[in-house]
């Protein structure tokens, strides 16, 4: 066994480089061709087989230990955020627009520090590992859809895609960096870790009229107060209290409303949470139910589109506890956290675990110190944590392919 914390850390300045390059330069969802270009030559430079083009700017390195044994697949998203940088740092986004605020960047980085070690030391473990570089995490850009349409895929981000195009096998491990975990510290979720994500839009019609003489008009009003009630009823009155869902409305809109004036139309987008695939089918039932009985009571017409999001990561339990006791030895005893508590937000690393045995674990990146949250426009990394993050995934093969 070699030291894995001692090789990873002599990897820091070159992980630096690779970081603040991959910062400067963020791309979006299936477009990040300079950033798979990068992966792919990295990859070969390290002596591994590589498929590029996988879900359109999708890459996979595959080490093969050459002994027979598992396979364990380790990800890593790669695509930025539609959000102008606010950051003062030296190597802020030079992209109008773009910017690296959900730390891909790092795990990108951190993977191919992973790759280059553990290329190094074939002989350390057996089976083989694939290296996959997801393409558009954050869900499909709305300037690249008819792109990601063209190439035969209906779905929202990258990790489906790859899938559809065979890519899965053995088990999966995704980290990404969490600024409200403490830098040094671990979180890891036991069972449910990131919630299913699904929208719903309605349109409820009616017959506009003048606001004087409402008998003369369908107004849609009503029957739109009446289904934001019925909305808000449904997981507490039709969902087991047991289970993690959320519901929210987060668009109402009457198109063209004037004061005095009964509107044609009314408009509601919302989205909603969980993490049970059953509680995730009765709530795609429901919400039409609902929003057809309620228009048709109110005399008006309800038309509900739904668009399927991400599905929940659910964390194998036992691969779990094997992932807390494995990285004790890169972060120390005592600062693996692991926890019941799920978070609402989604992930598509999902996508994986609906599957195969999987887990997300979280890479504190906290420094106490004014952190911004992900997806903030002044989002900073700790650099510190770019040899940590190669040294977790190192460990995890080591000990996953021992
Ligand atoms: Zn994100
Ligand atoms: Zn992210």
């Amino acid at each position: 066994m070699f030291d894995v914390k001692k090789e990873a850390a002599a990897l820091s300045a070159e992980l630096e480089t690779i970081y603040k390059d991959l910062h400067r330069h963020p791309e979006i969802g299936y477009d990040e061709h300079r950033t798979s270009g990068i992966i792919a030559d990295y990859l070969r430079a390290c002596g591994m087989e590589v498929q590029t083009g996988i879900a359109i700017t999708g890459v996979v390195g595959t080490l093969d230990s050459g002994r027979p044994g598992k396979t364990l697949l380790i990800r890593a998203d790669m695509d930025c955020l539609q959000v102008e940088e606010m950051t003062a740092c030296d190597y802020r986004s030079e992209n109008p627009g773009k910017m690296h605020a959900c730390g891909h960047d790092a795990h990108v980085t951190m993977l191919l520090g992973a790759a280059k070690l553990l290329s190094a030391h074939r002989d350390a473990f057996r089976g083989k590992i694939k290296f996959l570089f997801e393409p558009s995490e954050e869900s499909i850009p709305a300037s690249m859809k008819e792109t990601v349409r063209a190439a035969g895929y209906d779905g929202e981000g990258g990790a489906g895609f790859m899938i559809q195009q065979g890519v899965l096998e053995g088990v999966a491990l995704a980290l990404h960096v969490q600024p409200a975990v403490p830098a040094g510290k671990i979180q890891i979720a036991r069972h449910e870790a990131t919630a299913s994500s699904d929208v719903y839009d309605i349109m409820l019609t009616g017959k506009g009229g003048h606001g004087a003489m409402p008998e003369n008009a369908v107004d849609p009003v009503p029957a739109m107060a009446e289904l934001i009630t019925a909305i808000h009823m449904l997981p507490t009155r039709e969902v087991s209290s047991m289970e993690n869902c959320v519901i929210s409305i987060g668009q109402v809109e009457l198109p063209g409303s004037v004061w005095n004036v009964v509107p044609e139309r009314a408009h509601i987008v919302g989205g909603f949470r969980t993490f049970n695939n059953d509680v995730r089918a009765l709530l795609r039932q429901r919400i039409p139910e609902l929003a057809e009985g309620i228009a048709k009571a109110n005399r008006c017409t309800a038309v509900c589109t739904q668009t399927l999001g991400y599905d929940a990561t659910i964390n194998d339990e036992a691969m779990a506890l094997e992932v807390s006791r494995t990285l004790e030895n890169i972060v120390g005893e005592g600062n693996v956290i692991l926890t019941n508590k799920p978070f609402m937000g989604s992930e598509d690393f999902g996508c994986f675990t609906q599957h195969v045995p999987g887990v997300l674990f979280w890479l504190g990146i906290g420094t106490g110190e004014d952190d911004k949250p992900l997806h903030n426009p002044y989002f900073k990394m700790d650099l510190q944590a770019l040899p940590v993050g190669t040294a977790c995934h190192v460990q995890n093969a080591l000990h996953f392919l021992k």
